[in-house]
């Protein structure tokens, strides 16, 4: 039986992918520190042989005893209000904490997928986002903790990779929702959701026209999980290509809620991205995939997620 560690596994994302690789027949160990993980997402898993939770801050020095196949690094805070909250924490997890992941996988011959994301390419001149542009990120901007971590990230897989020759993974994540985002957590989806059922208004930053791209997390987790296996070293984006403003979005959870809220506009935060939209042509084309749940089915889902918790 395989064995994966799954650093951040009580997150929103580590925590559906502990559970795919569990239906696929992995032995998963999670570590947390639980700083933006909840238990509350990994409880139905607790009674499970399979499944072990380490309660752990993976910007320590890691071991595991038992042999591992698989280092997924999903350790991070990762909403804009939670990284300008822990600014160091998140550099810290993504420059030591990749670091001691790396190390791990290494130490036990593991393959190691990083969990990276779209902001490296910052606030993006080249559209959609493909992998071989740079990026245009502003380094010492509130958002620049997230983005210059997770580029460190990035880097220090690539030596890993280079150096030591450990078989390395980086996936670009785009904008993704689903059950077990935090109502709270200050992202798009939550925040608009959790706005709608409360009958409040809906808080559109800007003046709503920049765009974001949004996957659903059972699309999201399938690619990961098709990128773990495959053969490929290099950075990979996963998310979905459709793109609308952040106007038309508030506009489309409005009328999904059937609620009558209002939409008033706030200031736009520091550095936000303009335009987002992943070019998934790799992804195609390297692991047939590509999502599958539109956009009105995976906001269904999310809404009777978050109907009894707001
Ligand atoms: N946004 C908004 N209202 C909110 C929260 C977010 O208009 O209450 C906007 C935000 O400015 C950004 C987009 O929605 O343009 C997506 O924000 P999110 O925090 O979800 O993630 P990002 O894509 O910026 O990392």
């Amino acid at each position: 039986m395989n064995h994966a560690l799954v650093t951040g596994g009580a997150g929103f994302l580590g925590s559906h992918l502990g559970d795919l690789l569990l239906e696929r027949g992995w032995r998963v160990t999670v570590m947390d520190n639980l700083i933006t993980g909840d238990t509350r997402n990994i409880a139905h898993n607790v009674d499970n042989p399979n499944f072990r939770f380490i309660h752990y801050d993976v910007t320590n020095y890691l071991f595991v005893p038992d042999k591992l196949d698989a280092v997924f690094h999903f350790a991070s805070p990762a909403s804009p209000i939670d990284y300008l909250q822990l600014p160091i924490q998140t550099l810290k997890v993504g420059s030591l904490g990749t670091h001691k992941a790396l190390g791990l996988a290494k130490a036990h011959g593991a393959r190691f997928l990083l969990a990276s994301t779209s902001e490296v390419y910052g606030d993006p001149l080249v559209h959609p986002q493909t992998e071989d542009y740079w990026g245009n990120v502003n380094p010492v901007g509130p958002r620049g903790v997230y983005d210059e971590a997770k580029r460190f990230a990035e880097a220090m897989t690539m030596a890993y990779h280079r150096f030591h020759g450990v078989d390395t993974k980086i996936v670009r994540i785009f904008n993704t929702y689903g059950p077990r985002m935090r109502l709270n957590d200050g992202r798009v989806v939550p925040a608009f959701v959790g706005q709608a059922l409360r009958g409040e208004e809906l808080t559109v930053f800007g003046d709503g026209s920049q765009t974001r791209s949004f996957c659903y997390v059972s699309d999201l987790i399938e690619g990961i999980y098709r990128l773990a296996m495959s053969e490929e070293n290099n950075p990979t984006n996963i998310g979905n290509p459709s793109e609308m403003t952040v106007l038309d979005f508030a506009k489309a959870i409005r009328k999904a809620t059937g609620s009558n809220s209002n939409i008033i506009f706030q200031e736009l935060p520091v550095d936000d991205p303009k335009v987002r939209q992943p070019d998934i042509s790799k992804a195609r084309r390297l692991l047939d995939w590509e999502p599958e749940i539109p956009l009105e089915e995976g906001i269904r889902r999310t809404i009777d997620y978050f109907r009894d918790k707001v």
